[in-house]
């Protein structure tokens, strides 16, 4: 039994059928969650035998690599989860604390064009322990509390609902690292069911939407996810969002040089998202070399930006981390597959029981047709 991925309701009902007193649950959710402890015989008020029937069910992530970024102290971590799969995490030092990027699968089945970490497919998704103790690797590495959450990793979250639901629910928990809902930000390419089902939900997370595009001609080129969802039925949902928890959305809009940062393209942008609660965070793409989309420049970078603020649109530009170590998102897992002797059984062949490119948005021939361009993951999601 994963016994990380239970909520605290969940343990209880575990460790009584196990014969234990319902208390100890408690100091065993603490110790999981709170004070982060990576083995069973860490647990130092847990009678022995009890720490030793819980030796194997503690999951833990293994560090495959650690880059760390010499002109602002970004570091980058590769994880290799217990059955061979590797995803990556990314910690960042803002004035306003200390954020973490994480990953919601092995891969990813959505296709968007300019991202790596789609490129080899969806492997699995990722069980709430696994999400979980990104954050609770990189709080023991940094010895920093981290503050702020981003789920902008490998991955479409809500393609993983109903873990992703858990894991909000448990790092929120004041039973454990109790990090604020509003320090939360779960961005998504656009999966309008489960955007819906989010906001029934009633977190107070920030949701941020893959936008990219203002048309959905353009959008269709770099979102698989567009021809199954049309711009208005996103909009549409994003705004049931807004109502249904006071939330502002926040759009993501990657800059690509010639594809979607002219003039033209802001007036579009403006067109959509006038009157629309909202924030649009601009990120000029970080190039990745199985595509050739390239980075806007700085004068269409504050071009586009300066037309949507005359126009009343609250925007901002993304600032680019760890710039030395190859900051672009999947990228790294990527390289760590490509360089592990055909890497992993699962990720390599992009196949598991979550989706596969059996499954995917994307087909492979379509993918070859746009294998053209890129983005990075900071900028994708
Ligand atoms: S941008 Fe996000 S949803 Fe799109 S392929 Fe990359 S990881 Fe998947």
């Amino acid at each position: 039994m994963d016994i990380k991925s239970l909520p605290l309701n969940e343990l209880t009902e575990y460790i009584v059928d196990k014969g234990f007193p319902a208390f100890r649950a408690k100091q065993l959710y603490t110790w999981l969650h709170k004070k982060l402890i990576r083995d069973a015989e860490e647990m130092t008020n847990i009678p022995k035998d009890m720490r030793k029937m819980l030796s194997e069910d503690i999951v833990t992530l293994t560090l495959a690599k650690k880059l760390e970024s010499a002109i602002d102290g970004t570091k980058k971590y590769v994880f290799m989860l217990s059955d061979g799969n590797v995803i990556e995490s990314v910690f960042m030092s803002y004035k306003h604390g200390y954020s973490v990027c994480i990953s919601s699968q092995a891969g990813c089945r959505m296709g968007c064009r300019f991202c790596a970490s789609t490129l080899l497919g969806l492997s699995r998704n990722l069980t709430v322990s696994e999400m979980l103790d990104q954050i609770y690797y990189i709080e023991r590495d940094t010895g920093m509390r981290i503050s702020n959450v981003v789920v902008m990793g490998t991955g479409e979250p809500l393609d993983n609902y109903d873990n992703l639901c858990t894991f909000i629910k448990m790092l929120s928990d004041e039973n454990g690292l109790n990090i604020s809902q509003r320090n939360i930000t779960v961005s998504s390419c656009g999966l309008v069911p489960e955007i819906r089902r989010l906001a029934d939900e009633h977190f107070t997370i920030t949701f941020a939407l893959s936008l990219h595009a203002a048309t959905d001609e353009k959008r269709r080129e770099l979102m698989p996810i567009a021809k199954r969802y049309s711009l208005s039925e996103v909009l549409d949902a994003c705004m049931y969002y807004f109502n249904e928890t006071g939330r502002r959305i926040t759009f993501e809009y990657s800059l690509v040089a010639g594809e979607n940062d002219s003039v033209s393209d802001a007036k579009e942008l403006i067109k959509l998202l006038k009157n629309y609660p909202c924030h649009v965070n601009l990120i000029p793409v970080n190039p990745i070399k199985e595509r050739q989309y390239k980075r806007s420049d700085k004068n269409s970078v504050r071009r586009f930006k300066e037309l949507l603020e005359t126009n009343g649109i609250n925007a901002t530009v993304r600032r680019s981390m760890g710039k030395d170590i190859d900051a672009a998102c999947g990228q790294l897992r990527k390289a760590h597959i490509d360089s592990s002797k055909g890497g992993t059984k699962d990720s390599t062949k992009g196949g598991s029981s979550d989706g596969s490119k059996d499954d995917s948005l994307d087909s492979s021939s379509d993918r070859l047709k746009h294998s053209t361009k890129d983005g990075s993951k900071d900028s994708l999601k």
